[in-house]
């Protein structure tokens, strides 16, 4: 069976990163900017590794320039996603491409941003909440006015903070600055590790940035009694099995360690990341879950439940995207 129309919810999103390639070729033409480099003859986004990725995706960031551009591409993004039974969705932004980490530009962006969402909540059915990102290769002075920019946000909208971008850079105690800033501002935490670092990473991430979620997290496997205290202390993972396999973090679909998570009492939920990057969609993730490990309707429902409960939101969204869980899209 297929799983499109199964309501789901995805935690794990970037949001330049799930632009729809036509809808970055098309800007790019308006605006008359040559990036053609970053695309195949078909049209998809074209890179060779993990590090081209992230050129080739600050590259498709060139050409999202305003406000108004953000209010299209969240508009766009919600739209697709939606059509895959995604009923509440998290994003990461970063101030970075957003203004260049100025706070008056940052309230606009966020402003476009927020209304693209309403406007996406009451056509598709589909709602969504913002965390801000400190872009980590970018060092760690360049996270704290992200974060400065996530507090004054932080609101119905903006409704966390993590990091994202290089793993590799830096450990996780150089960058506790901006995170101890958003912690004490009350805004719930996570931070990319675990991808590419393994355990030590992640174990550090937890220690010094004493975050709620890892994303990604699967580096954790190769330490079981680190995996006994993420069970232990239900931190929970953004698992992006269709990422890590296209990134080559995992040799395969069927060498992903999300299922010897779960069986350790690891909470676990399932996101994109980037869909069009990784040529995946949330229906994708759940048909190769069913086909690669049997998961079934009573797996993706608890799934849901562990990132229902995991969500950065206030409880009056959270009865809502319940509520919504139990009627097929
Ligand atoms: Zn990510």
């Amino acid at each position: 069976m297929s799983f499109q129309s199964v309501p789901k919810i995805e935690l794990h999103t970037h949001l330049e990163g799930c632009a729809p390639p036509s809808f970055i070729r098309g800007l790019s033409q308006e605006k008359k900017i040559d990036i053609s480099g970053i695309f195949t003859a078909d049209g998809g986004y074209a890179f060779r590794d993990f590090d081209h990725f992230l050129q080739v995706y600050e590259a498709a960031c060139t050409v999202l320039q305003t406000p108004e551009d953000f209010r299209r591409l969240t508009l766009a993004v919600l739209e697709e996603t939606a059509r895959h039974g995604v009923v509440y969705m998290e994003t990461f932004v970063s101030p970075d491409f957003c203004g260049g980490g100025d706070l008056a530009a940052w309230r606009d962006y966020v402003a476009a941003m927020q209304d693209a969402a309403t406007e996406a909540e009451a056509k598709f059915g589909i709602t969504l909440r913002g965390i801000v990102t400190g872009i980590r290769h970018f060092g760690p002075e360049a996270c704290t006015p992200a974060a400065k920019c996530a507090i004054e946000t932080f609101g119905d909208f903006i409704t966390g903070y993590g990091m994202a971008g290089g793993e590799m850079v830096g450990r996780p105690a150089d960058y506790t600055y901006s995170f101890d800033m958003a912690r004490e501002a009350g805004m719930p935490l996570t931070c990319h590790a675990g991808e590419w670092g393994g355990p030590s990473m992640v174990a550090e991430t937890l220690t010094h940035l004493k975050v709620a979620r890892v994303g990604h997290g699967i580096g954790a496997i190769e330490d079981p009694a680190l995996v006994s205290e993420i069970a232990e202390k239900e931190i929970v993972l953004e698992v992006c099995p269709g990422s890590n396999v296209v990134l080559n973090a995992v040799p395969g679909w069927a060498q992903h360690p999300i299922v010897k998570l779960r069986d350790a009492g690891v909470p676990v939920t399932v996101s994109t990341d980037d869909p069009p990057f990784f040529h995946t969609t949330m229906s994708d993730e759940y048909n190769m879950l069913a086909r690669t490990f049997g998961w079934g309707e009573a797996d993706f429902a608890a799934i849901n439940q562990t990132a229902l409960a995991a969500a950065f939101c206030d409880d009056a969204t959270r009865a809502r995207v319940a509520k919504r869980l139990e009627t097929p899209a």
